[in-house]
């Protein structure tokens, strides 16, 4: 099979042959349909701190379909369609018996989807019905990540909402914080590209970044949000959504800011916002993003800019590191 697999910092992936999986107990061999870039992949192929091992096949947004089955595969059977939670995990703990696998005290995170086959356990695996494409299986692991911020914040229906950044997390948090009731939602981001896509997923308004970016908010809502999600993942931007917050508010904190960053804590406390970090997503949430596609909520599907097989990913991908017009970007490991 094809492989894009990460060498070292600052040389692209490159495309290999390697054996094809074979599945131990439990797992099962995985066509994969298609598979999403992400921008923490860029990220675990770029910063010195938190690098990919050396041959690493990266790539966790995927589908796949099951072509072969490990002893004790008893949840799938062959030619099912999955999505899969990229996660290895024990199985057997609490946490993992309730789908929680990210909680797993032996979580690790996996990729393989820039691949044409990979291998994953039955329990990382949930069935994609027949209305549901391999680029929507593909996107339902960012989707869980947004819907499982949207979770974690806990508003009340009516409350007002800032999202800062209209990348895949921003606009998967706007579908979702739309259909979990909330009331008008606002959209930042330092350019107005992705505008359309944030008011096609559900927002309300769209504001560029202003000398007065707070009251320029305030005007698109009606008042201080009660929930800011901070979707960019750079220093400032926690101190900024604190500040934008309305006083007992709640900032979910989404993006991944891997530099030390600061605010000050005193206006913190003294408005009690309550910082609600947000990691991952449960086996439950992966079938939200799911039931949500069979049902016929498609918007997510317009965040998908661009399509490109597995020759062009190591170029496209190191372009990405750049800022670009494109969202979200599929990889289709069988396409010439
Ligand atoms: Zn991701
Ligand atoms: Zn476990």
């Amino acid at each position: 099979m094809k492989v894009a697999v990460f060498k070292q910092r600052g040389q692209p992936l490159a495309v290999e042959d390697a054996p094809d999986p074979t599945p131990v107990e439990g797992e099962v061999v995985l066509k994969v349909g298609r598979c999403g870039i992400c921008g923490s992949d860029l990220h675990a192929t770029s910063h010195p701190d938190h690098l990919a091992p050396p041959g690493k096949v990266l790539g966790h947004e995927f589908s796949g379909q099951v072509v072969a089955l490990g002893k004790n595969v008893t949840d799938l059977a062959m030619d099912d369609c999955v999505a899969v939670l990229p996660l290895s995990s024990c199985g057997k703990c609490a946490n993992c018996l309730r789908g929680e696998l990210p909680w797993c005290a032996e979580r690790n995170l996996e990729g393989g989807g820039y691949g044409q086959y990979t291998v994953a356990n039955q329990i990382q695996c949930l069935k994609l019905p027949s209305t549901i494409s391999m680029e929507d299986g593909a996107l339902v692991e960012p989707m869980a990540v947004g819907l499982h911020g949207v979770s974690m914040a806990q508003f009340e229906p009516g409350a007002r909402v800032l999202v800062i950044g209209a990348g895949p997390i921003g606009l998967a948090s706007i579908f979702w914080a739309r259909r979990h009731g909330a009331g008008r939602i606002v959209a930042t981001a330092r350019t107005n590209t992705r505008e359309a896509l944030a008011m096609e997923m559900g927002a309300s308004a769209f504001v560029l970044p202003a000398e007065d970016l707070g009251a320029e908010v305030n005007k698109a809502l009606g008042g201080p949000p009660d929930v800011v999600f901070e979707c960019v993942g750079a220093q400032g931007i926690l101190a900024q959504a604190i500040d934008l917050c309305t006083r007992r508010g709640t900032v979910v904190l989404m993006g991944l800011c891997w530099s030390a960053d600061s605010y000050v804590p005193g206006l913190k406390v003294s408005k009690e916002v309550r910082i609600q970090p947000s990691a991952f997503y449960s086996k439950k949430e992966f079938q939200v993003a799911i039931d949500a596609f069979h049902a016929g909520n498609l918007e997510p599907r317009s965040m998908i800019t661009d399509r490109i097989s597995l020759a062009q990913l190591p170029d496209a991908f190191e372009a990405l590191r750049e800022r670009t017009t494109q969202c979200k970007v599929m990889v289709d490991s069988w396409a010439d």
